[in-house]
């Protein structure tokens, strides 16, 4: 599973000589440490207007070196672009310019983080949940909100030294101070958001709450992650406990062993139960109840794939795919949301795929799935939203995990470089993205899907 070619790379000499035939040349990425800085150097705040005043008054909150202007700065750890004021086009070319000037001043890890408002009725790619807006918007200001997406997607391919540009849709009347503003904002900021680059995060509204501590995101919640016996689903189960949370892990009887061997590691829970069961999410919520009083989060991960083109496709293959990963995340939901049995603020967060976003050949019943989860949860978000809490997913594309690894070699070499960061995502990657969505911080988020692909180019 290691990725030899991103250690050749990442050497002096291998690194040179990459560069000089023309081949990709991935960088190390920053991810979360414990104790790193939120970002690499000083953070320059492009824009203008009393809301980009207010969005670097509460960076400045955060202990950052904040900076109006690019002067005398060597090296910029981050640009925030503060862009929920365009009235017309026109009006991005500054921010949109200054940041082209200081590009080549952002550091290694560095990070764009556009802040702006969502052009009702326009999708950002992933399922949106853009609210509709009251009131049609002048096409001006319409056209302006959505140049942003282009431009900011496009950026984010012009990135460098594992850099990323990505961000943050302040639906209509969401103040720039709102949690998951900010909330979502020191996501794109951090080392937590590694592998996610070319995306949005939309805030629908003043919903969440903050942490005390931000190492310490879900002290007091109880979660339950479902496929948690290896790859993926273990390192969601090991985030998640290492932000404060107690875990029930979940995982099918075959997998027994490496599921209490990591229930041992985190001082987890362990239940052996098949997703399918007809009683999965009655059963998981009850040993959640019993161990620990209450459930707050449900992870659900547990997936499979079986390829086949869909000229060979048979029934076994289709039928099963769609039942562990979209018909047992739909039975367990409205087991779960049908008393009162979860906390307050209940999250719920889906692993999709960007299969399901973009498609994939050979797997017309795993992207059939993985897309059922999209629509599933922005159809669930207003459930969640009535118990003041929330769903969403995740689409990860390709993840350095034992799924990953069947793949053949030459084609996963390939499968690798096709995002913007020229390599594969870890597990942590999209366990830091899931702790983001079951986290109070990003209460006003809900019914969408986050990838977390290092920009994909491709269906993978
Ligand atoms: P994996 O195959 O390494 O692990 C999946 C886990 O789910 C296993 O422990 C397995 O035993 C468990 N599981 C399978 N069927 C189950 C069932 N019926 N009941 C309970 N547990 C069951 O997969 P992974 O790569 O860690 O993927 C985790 C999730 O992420 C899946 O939903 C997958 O579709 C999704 N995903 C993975 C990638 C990737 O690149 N690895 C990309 C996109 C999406």
């Amino acid at each position: 599973m290691a990725d030899t070619y991103l250690d050749l790379v990442s050497s002096g000499p291998g690194g040179r000589l990459a560069r000089q035939l023309g081949l990709p040349a991935p960088a190390r990425l920053r991810r979360h440490r414990a104790g790193d800085p939120l970002v690499p150097g000083p953070v320059l705040v492009l824009g203008r207007g009393e809301e980009a005043d207010r969005i670097a008054a509460a960076l400045l909150g955060w202990d950052l070196d904040v900076r109006r202007h690019p002067d005398d700065v060597h090296r910029f750890g981050a640009v925030v672009l503060a862009l929920t004021g365009l009235a017309r086009p026109a009006d991005l070319a500054e921010p949109a310019l200054g940041l082209g000037g200081v590009l080549r001043s952002l550091a290694p890890g560095g990070r764009v983080v556009t802040v702006s408002r969502p052009a009702p009725g326009i999708g950002t790619g992933a399922a949106s949940a853009t609210p509709a807006a009251a009131e049609p918007l002048d096409p001006a200001v319409a056209a302006a909100r959505q140049a942003v997406v282009g431009f900011l997607r496009s950026a984010a391919q012009e990135m460098r030294g594992g850099a990323t540009a990505n961000g943050v849709l302040l639906a209509e009347g969401v103040a720039p101070e709102a949690p998951s503003a900010l909330g979502a904002l020191r996501f794109l900021l951090s080392g937590r958001s590694a592998f996610v680059s070319g995306q949005f995060v939309t805030v629908g509204d003043d919903a969440g709450a903050l942490p005390a501590d931000w190492e310490a995101p879900l002290r007091g919640k109880v979660a339950a992650v479902t496929g948690a016996a290896r790859g993926i689903g273990a390192q969601i189960a090991r985030t998640l406990t290492g932000a404060g949370a107690r875990v029930v892990v979940v995982d099918v009887p075959g997998a027994g062993e490496p599921l209490a061997a990591l229930a041992n590691e985190i001082h987890a829970v362990a239940l052996q139960l098949d997703v399918t069961d007809a009683h999965a999410g009655e059963r998981i919520l009850g040993l959640a109840r019993e161990r620990f009083g209450h459930l707050d989060v449900v992870v659900h991960n547990a997936g499979i794939t079986r390829d086949k083109l869909l000229a060979n496709m048979d029934e076994t293959r289709w039928a099963s795919v769609l039942a562990v990963n979209l018909e047992s995340q739909l039975r367990m939901n409205e087991q779960l949301l049908a008393g009162e049995g979860l906390g307050e603020a209940p999250r719920i967060v889906s692993l999709a795929s960007t299969s399901g976003v973009a498609g994939n050949r050979g797997q017309t019943n795993y992207a059939a799935s993985k897309a059922g989860v999209i629509g599933m949860v922005a159809a669930t978000a207003p459930l969640l939203a009535r118990r003041g809490g929330s769903i969403n997913a995740v689409a990860p594309g390709f993840i350095e995990t034992e799924m990953t690894a069947r793949i053949p070699a030459a084609r996963r070499q390939v499968a690798r470089r096709l995002n913007s960061l020229q390599q594969g995502g870890l597990p942590e990657d999209v366990a830091e993205a899931v702790l983001f969505l079951a986290s109070d911080a990003a209460g006003g988020v809900n019914g969408q899907t986050l990838r977390v692909c290092g920009q994909n180019l491709v269906g993978a």
